[in-house]
């Protein structure tokens, strides 16, 4: 196991960013970049989960923009990733070797970030311009070593000067099935319908708030995943990257 809250690099750091809505493949995407270019994750979803879940334990209701700001302002969170290398852990496309935790205060929270309610509450929390500021710093600082970040607002807001921007987009059907399948795959039971549901919701209010609505850059690559499977957003991506470079 290794911590890699990222720490500063001397030479200029890599930083990937990947936007766009839920269920689009961003976090088997940006999983699977991390891993081909040796770069810590950064997963911005988590962190507003995160903030919703601390706040419903402390009785901050979601609504309190005010509450949450100062919230964030001593916000000890902290990602590690588990790395099995083992032939077991190792599919033919190279997933499922890499696994994040997310730590709140020492304490693991990954699993119960994850549930309906908290999915709900982080959607409300990000609304609020006092959660998104108080933010940016926690985002940024986690980020200074370089990583591939995920999220609605990287390459808008958070890392406006990053060179690698994609927008990961795929039709409502096809992200909700995609969401449903990983939520299978954990110990949540949900119908496909209520995902398609709760998928919608968030979406509308990730793009019709005031404050870094989801709105892809406009220096951004978009990629559709509807009809393109995973593998092969990666592969493109990788390509993109390493053609910049050569
Ligand atoms: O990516 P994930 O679905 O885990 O994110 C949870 C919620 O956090 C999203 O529905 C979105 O409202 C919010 N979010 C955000 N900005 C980010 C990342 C997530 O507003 N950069």
């Amino acid at each position: 196991m290794t911590d890699d809250t990222p720490t500063s690099k001397p030479s200029s750091p890599r930083l990937i960013v990947i936007d766009g809505p839920a269920g689009a493949g961003k976090s088997t995407v940006a999983r699977r970049l991390a891993e081909h270019f040796e770069l810590p994750l950064l997963d911005t979803g988590a962190i507003y989960r995160t903030l919703a879940l601390v706040a419903r334990r402390r009785g901050i209701p979601w609504t309190d923009g005010a509450a949450l700001g100062r919230l964030t302002v001593d916000f000890p969170i902290s990602f590690k990733t588990l790395r099995d290398d083992s032939a077991a852990a190792s599919s033919d496309d190279g997933s499922g070797t890499v696994r994040q935790q997310v730590h709140f205060a020492g304490e693991d929270v990954s699993v119960a970030i994850r549930t309906p309610a908290i999915s709900e509450g982080s959607s409300r929390v990000s609304l609020h311009p006092e959660v998104r500021e108080g933010l940016l710093g926690i985002q940024r600082a986690l980020a200074a070593g370089g990583c591939v970040a995920e999220g609605r607002d990287m390459g808008t807001v958070v890392f406006p000067e990053a060179r690698d921007k994609f927008f990961l987009t795929a039709s409502l059907e096809a992200r909700a099935q995609r969401r449903h399948a990983e939520l299978a795959s954990g110990d949540a039971e949900v119908e496909l319908e209520e995902v398609l549901r709760d998928v919608e919701r968030r979406d509308q209010r990730d793009q019709s708030r005031a404050a870094a609505p989801l709105v892809q850059a406009a220096d951004a690559v978009v990629l559709d995943s509807s009809h393109l499977d995973i593998a092969e957003v990666v592969r493109r991506i990788i390509e993109i990257i390493e053609t910049r470079e050569a």
